[in-house]
């Protein structure tokens, strides 16, 4: 162990301290976070450990340990005491991105700091490119007056998977004549995933830049495809002493079809489970919507897999680990798949990039073409209207 690896413990006890208080020192050592957390499905991994570890200042800032954490808030939401695990990793990440020290599996993140800082998104996809997706789709430039400025978030805007669900939404917002427009070139990652990396300056950079735009243009509601832009934008760009009114497109949709502004036109007979994303449901507590607005759809049979709602199984994706390479047989993604296909779901639906991602990548590792779909909510949405 070299001086350049290890951070001076009483540097460690400070950041964790400013970033979480000192909620980790209430740890009794019980282990539970250890028993719910889904690395342990597929490998021994302890956040007891780290928050041990933390609480004595005693982290080795080289370890690949404290990268593993996808942030799920799983394990926050079981302790008995209260620690605040997902900002003690994100304050060590905080110490280990100062030092510029990354174990392997984290040196993607590099790369993807270079292309949010220059581009404003992580796909390293030239900035005026961000609006391309909705040409030929009736969409306008945002102005003051408009009611919702739509933000699709980066992987809509350009993953050629994901442009389809951004598509699908503003098919369906003209549809049931939703007053909304896009920002395209002007807007930045909303910088939620490079921040749980522990690059808290990016992050205030890519935030503020946001945020100048959004008062300049007279923005006052927000609406949104990923449960990424969904928390940062309600729940941390509130620090930047601003509120915008922050929609959920699953919340949305539940409130065009109750409202009428959607009629369906043919039924949808297929069985279909819906994922819970992490930063939907456990981070924002928005489980119903999503599921009764399925649930309106003609024909459809909505079941439940193991392991949903609070309990929802991760797809691997939060905490920046989108950007990091998981060795085969350690993906939670593919174990959430075969969930899915034991409940005996034709169609497994969820409603953030991050998981059709991982969901998509899975479904082809496991042969599962011909037995699964992945979709949006958007997607199924948009083929019944
Ligand atoms: S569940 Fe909480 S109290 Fe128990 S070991 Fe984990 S962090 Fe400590
Ligand atoms: S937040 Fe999730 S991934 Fe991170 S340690 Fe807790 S249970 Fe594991």
């Amino acid at each position: 162990m070299t001086m350049e690896t290890v951070a001076p413990s009483k540097e460690i006890i400070d950041v964790i301290k400013e970033s979480g208080g000192e909620a980790f020192k209430l740890c009794y050592q019980c282990g539970l976070c250890d028993t719910v957390c889904p690395w342990n499905r597929v490998r021994t991994f302890s956040m007891r450990k780290i928050v041990r570890q933390a609480a004595f200042g005693l982290t080795e800032i080289e370890v690949e340990d404290m990268w593993l954490c996808t942030t799920c808030g799983i394990c926050p939401q079981q302790c008995p005491r209260d620690v605040k695990q997902i900002e003690s990793v994100v304050s060590l990440r905080r110490i280990a991105t100062e030092y510029g020290v990354f174990p392997a599996s984290a040196k993607p993140v590099s790369a993807i700091r270079a292309s949010l800082a220059g581009e404003g998104n992580p796909l390293h996809v030239e900035r005026k490119k961000r609006a391309e997706w909705a040409e030929g789709h009736s969409v306008k430039t945002f102005t003051e007056g408009i009611d919702f400025l739509y933000f699709p978030g980066c992987y809509l805007c350009y993953d050629p998977r994901l442009v389809k669900v951004a598509r699908a939404t503003a098919n369906i917002l003209n549809l049931a004549g939703t007053d909304f427009g896009i920002l395209g070139s002007k807007e930045n990652c909303c910088g939620e995933s490079i921040r749980k990396t522990g690059d808290e300056e990016l992050f205030k950079r890519l935030a503020r830049e946001n945020i100048k735009t959004f008062i300049e243009n007279g923005v006052k509601k927000i609406l949104v495809s990923s449960p990424h832009c969904y928390h940062t934008f309600k729940n941390e760009y509130p620090e930047f002493m601003v509120n915008f009114e922050v929609v959920h497109i699953s919340q949305y949709l539940l409130e065009l079809i109750c409202n009428g502004k959607l009629d369906f036109t043919k039924e949808y007979r297929k069985k279909v489970t819906y994922h819970d994303p992490c930063y939907l449901g456990r981070h924002n507590g928005i489980y119903e919507e999503p599921r009764e607005a399925l649930k309106k759809i003609p024909g459809i049979e909505l079941i439940e897999m193991a392991d949903s709602l609070e309990d929802s199984l991760c797809c691997g994706g939060g905490g920046g680990r989108i950007w990091m390479e998981t060795p085969k047989g350690e993906r939670f993604s593919d174990l959430r798949v075969e969930q899915a296909v034991a409940a005996g779901a034709e169609v497994l639906v969820t409603s953030c990039p991050y998981c059709i991602t991982n969901f998509e990548d899975s479904r082809l590792a496991l042969n599962y073409s011909e037995v699964i779909e992945v979709k949006d909510i958007t997607e199924i949405l948009q083929e019944v209207i």
